[in-house]
């Protein structure tokens, strides 16, 4: 099986493909360096010369265009218009719809308000929890589409500079949230949960938790009481105290790499496992914990499994094998200090940088384990493609099956995923590293 990875700029992933049995990695412009022998190309139909490849792999969104022009037996890393999900103003709006419908199920995402669109309301909020005053409740505001920790604030008032800017700026969304002032503290310091799922369908759907994930700390200790007074001028460092991105903590000198990835007690970046048999040790239920944050992710994707069925459907090509897109989201997570756990946001991409043992102990099996569970469909499809190539399948399928899955159906995937969770229903291998758990069919 070839995967093209030509659009994949992680090295880890590289190597990690490099390494399995079974795949060869092509790449268009590194080909085309080494002269491009090794590189077969294929003639496409209505012209065109492309790298064969089985699967696509990108670090970018998959657009409706390329997807529509996937041949029948290739495959992508992602679902087209995971926007849905993936950027924060979505994933609030289609949370918070949820939650007027379901509200005792999607308690889980902190309350959110969409700016411009919501100003009022958020303004109303900031004055009733006494904003202004510097004694309101404390709100983190982030671009709707930033990563990172860009371009992100905290502010106990809606007068704050940078959300008066947003209403005269076209196009600059924002989404602030309630900041989760309990946060659970490990020595002192913030964390969150980096948990990783891989989504192989969604319609049915069908989700795969991994057992494992990282934890990344702030390198300075945590102070709730910091902000009192003018928020428009943050203090020096503020970041460190309260945002948990690694590539923002790396900045600061106190960043430290564990030395040995089975430590849960040392560094920046640890092993969730590491982190919860410490939790364990103070006698937290581990298990119930897990099986929120489970739950939490699924529930998360049920949200939007409706809109991207329907895209699915939409523009894929006429296809004998059904689902040609998978999916490994990055999903970011906050403990309260009652081990309430509370989703921040779900990432498309999340990022494959192997920087130290934790990194490359957790994410090369990440991505081993979703081959061995995507891999077999990526090799049906290529050994049927011979077969298919010729066939006039090649032609998008416009309009067919374009309908909308309704709320009836969101709600037999809940009332599913409900017993599917409660009776531990999933495939679990006994290996550590194929930990991959099945939580939604
Ligand atoms: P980005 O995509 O820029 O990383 P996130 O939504 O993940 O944006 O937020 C960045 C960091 O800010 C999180 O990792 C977390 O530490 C902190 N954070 C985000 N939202 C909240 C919140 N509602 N309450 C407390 N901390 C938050």
């Amino acid at each position: 099986m070839r995967v093209d990875l030509s659009a994949c700029r992680y090295e880890s992933v590289r190597t990690t493909f490099e390494k399995m049995r079974g795949w060869k990695v092509v790449e268009r412009h590194r080909n085309r360096k080494r002269g491009g022998k090794d590189c077969p190309v294929e003639v496409e139909r209505g012209g065109g010369l492309r790298i064969d490849y089985d699967l696509y792999w990108t670090d970018r969104s998959l657009t409706r265009t390329r997807f529509m022009r996937l041949l029948p037996h290739q495959m992508a890393n992602h679902f087209p218009e995971m926007h849905e999900l993936c950027c924060k103003s979505f994933l609030a709006s289609n949370l918070s719809a949820m939650r007027k419908l379901h509200p005792d199920q999607y308690d889980f995402f902190p309350d959110s308000w969409i700016l411009p669109d919501d100003y009022k309301d958020f303004s109303r909020e900031c004055r009733r929890q006494g904003g202004g005053q510097g004694k309101g409740d404390l709100f983190i505001v982030k671009p709707e589409r930033g990563c990172q920790g860009k371009g992100i604030f905290l502010t106990r008032t809606a007068g704050h500079e940078s959300i008066k800017q947003s209403l005269w700026s076209l196009g600059k969304i924002l989404v602030a949230q309630r900041y989760v002032n309990n946060t659970l503290l490990i020595d002192g310091y913030k964390f969150d949960l980096r948990l990783y799922a891989l989504v192989t369908c969604c319609d049915p759907l069908r989700v795969y938790v991994y057992r494992e994930g990282l934890a990344r700390f702030c390198t300075e200790p945590f102070d709730p009481v910091a902000f009192v007074g003018n928020e428009n001028r943050l203090p020096e460092g503020w970041a460190y105290t309260h945002l948990t991105n690694s590539s923002l903590n790396k900045g600061n000198e106190k960043f430290r790499h564990s030395p040995d990835d089975a430590d849960p007690g040392v560094g920046s970046k640890r092993r969730i496992s590491g982190v919860l048999e410490m939790l364990r040790g103070q006698g937290i239920d581990v298990e119930k914990l897990w099986e929120r944050l489970e739950d939490l992710v699924v529930k998360a994707i049920i949200s939007a499994q409706p809109l991207l069925a329907h895209h699915h459907r939409l523009h894929q090509p006429k296809d004998r094998f059904g689902d040609r897109c998978f999916e490994i989201l990055g999903a970011d997570v906050l403990l309260d200090s009652d081990m309430k756990p509370w989703l921040l946001e779900l990432n498309h991409s999340p990022s494959y940088h192997c920087e130290g043992v934790v990194d490359s102990g957790i994410k090369r099996p990440l991505l081993q384990e979703a081959m061995r569970i995507i891999g077999p469909s990526i090799a049906q499809r290529a050994a049927a493609r011979a077969h298919v190539a010729n066939q006039e399948s090649l032609e998008p399928a416009a309009g067919e099956g374009g309908a909308c899955v309704g709320e009836a159906s969101t709600e037999k995937l809940l009332a599913k995923m409900r017993s599917s969770v409660a009776h531990g229903i999933g495939v679990q291998s006994a290996d550590r590293n194929a930990t991959m758990q099945e939580l939604a069919d």
